[in-house]
C-alpha cells in the first residue's frame, strides 16, 4: 500500500490525547518500515563557543560579554575521539559557534585525524562558512553538513538575529546539497512569536530543500540570552513536529535531540524514540569546555553512552553498527540490478 503524501495541519501540529498517540504511533511505524529498529549513534563534540552571530535564542551569541570564551585543543580532541571514545558510537558530530578560525586551525586538521586513524562517519555543524571551506571540510572527510534553517519564516528569522540572513542561510544549504553533502536542516519549535503560520511554514520549506534529514529542537529560553524569561517549548509541539515530519518525509534521518530531556525532564527524550527518531546523540565534549558550550542553561541534562543504549533497548530498538555517513554512502550508490521498479516508484512518492 502507498501511503498519501503526508503534510500537517495546524490541528495535526496540536493534537493531544488519542489523536496525538496515534499520530505518534504512525510515525514510528514509519521510521520502522525504513530503517527497521536500527538508531544511529552519534558523538557530539563542541570544538568552540566563539561566535560572531548574535541569535537571540543562543547563548553563545557574540553580544553575551560575560562568556568566558574556547577553542578546544587539537591534540586533546583527537587523543579523545581517537582513543576513549564510547565503543557504540559509529559517526562523530564537530560542532562550534560560528568561528572560522577554529575550522582552521582545528576542525579540518582533527577530521584528517580521524579519517586516518579511525572508521567513524564525520559530521560538521559549523555555520555558514565560505564554498571554499565547504570544500575543505568535504576533502578532508567530512560528508554530512548539519544546516538548520532555524525557522522558515523571513520576518521572524530577522528579528530573532538567527546567523546572516534567511535567504543566505537558505542559499548556503542548497549550495552544500548541490556539491555533494548530505545535509541535515532543522528548525526551533516553540520559539516566541512562532504563530500557526510560521510553524507550518517550517514544513513548507522543510519539504522544499534538499535534504537527507531534518531535526526539531524545543526551543529552551537560555539564561544568559534575550528570551531568557520566555517559555519553554512544549514537548508535545515538538514531539508532534517530529512525527509529522517523519511521515511527511519517511526516508529523513531525524535525530532525538538531547534538548527534549530539557522539555521533560527524564521522559523527553525516550519519548522522541517513540516518535519516529532514529538518530541520537551522545555529547562528549569535555567539562571544562561544555560548561561555557552555552546552547540552553549551564545545567544541561547530558546523555551518556549508557543513559542512551539503555533508552534505545527499553524502546526494543537497536544500535545501528553502519555509520550515518557509510549509509548515505551506500544510498548514493544503489546496485541497480537490484532495484525494483515498484520500490523505486515507492521512493520517488516518498519524496
Ligand atoms: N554555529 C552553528 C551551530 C549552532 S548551535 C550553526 O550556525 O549552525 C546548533 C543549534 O542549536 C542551532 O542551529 C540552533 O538550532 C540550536 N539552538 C541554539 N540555541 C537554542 C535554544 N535556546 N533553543 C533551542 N535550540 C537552540
Amino acid at each position: 500500500m502507498i501511503d498519501e503524501p503526508f503534510f500537517p495541519t495546524t490541528d495535526v501540529l496540536k493534537s493531544r490525547g488519542k489523536a496525538q498517540l496515534a499520530l505518534h504511533d504512525r510515525a514510528a511505524r514509519a521510521a520502522l518500515r525504513q530503517f527497521g529498529r536500527q538508531v544511529f549513534l552519534r558523538g557530539v563534540v563542541e570544538v568552540s563557543n566563539y561566535c560572531r552571530e548574535n541569535c537571540a535564542y543562543c547563548g553563545m551569541r557574540r553580544d553575551n560579554r560575560d562568556l568566558a570564551r574556547h577553542r578546544a585543543r587539537l591534540d586533546q580532541m583527537a587523543e579523545l575521539l581517537v582513543h576513549h571514545r564510547p565503543p557504540a558510537i559509529t559517526d562523530v558530530n564537530i560542532q562550534s559557534g560560528e568561528d572560522p578560525l577554529v575550522v582552521r586551525e582545528v576542525v579540518l586538521p582533527l577530521i584528517a585525524v580521524l579519517r586516518r586513524e579511525t572508521r567513524l562517519g564525520i559530521s560538521v555543524c559549523l555555520g555558514t562558512l565560505n564554498r571554499p571551506l565547504y570544500h575543505e571540510l568535504k576533502s578532508a572527510g567530512a560528508s554530512i553538513y548539519i544546516m538548520k534553517f532555524e525557522v522558515a519564516d523571513p520576518a521572524l528569522y530577522a528579528q530573532l538575529e538567527a546567523p546572516g540572513t534567511f535567504d543566505e542561510r537558505v542559499k548556503h544549504i542548497r549550495l552544500l546539497a548541490a556539491t555533494g553533502w548530505n545535509v541535515s536542516s532543522g528548525f526551533i519549535a516553540g520559539l516566541p512569536g512562532q504563530y500557526d503560520n510560521a510553524l507550518l511554514a517550517n514544513f513548507t520549506l522543510a519539504q522544499k530543500l534538499p535534504l537527507a534529514g531534518c531535526s526539531v529542537s524545543p526551543f529552551i529560553p537560555g539564561d544568559e540570552t534575550p528570551l531568557s524569561k520566555e517559555p519553554t517549548a512544549g514537548i508535545d509541539l515538538t514531539l508532534n513536529c517530529m512525527a509529522a515530519l517523519r511521515l511527511m518525509r519517511p526516508h529523513w534521518v531525524i535525530p532525538a535531540v538531547s534538548a527534549l530531556n530539557l522539555a521533560e525532564p527524564g521522559s523527553g527524550y525516550r519519548r522522541g524514540l517513540r516518535t519516529g527518531a532514529n538518530l541520537v546523540t551522545i555529547n562528549l565534549t569535555p567539562p571544562d569546555l561544555r560548561e561555557d558550550y552555552l546552547l540552553y542553561k549551564r545545567d544541561r541534562f547530558i546523555m551518556t553512552e549508557e543513559r542512551i543504549l539503555s533508552a534505545i533497548e527499553a524502546e526494543g530498538l537497536q544500535a545501528s553498527k553502519q555509520s550515518l555517513a557509510d549509509f548515505y554512502q551506500q544510498k548514493k550508490t544503489p546496485k541497480t540490478e537490484s532495484r525494483h521498479p515498484s520500490i523505486e516508484r515507492v521512493e520517488v512518492l516518498n519524496g
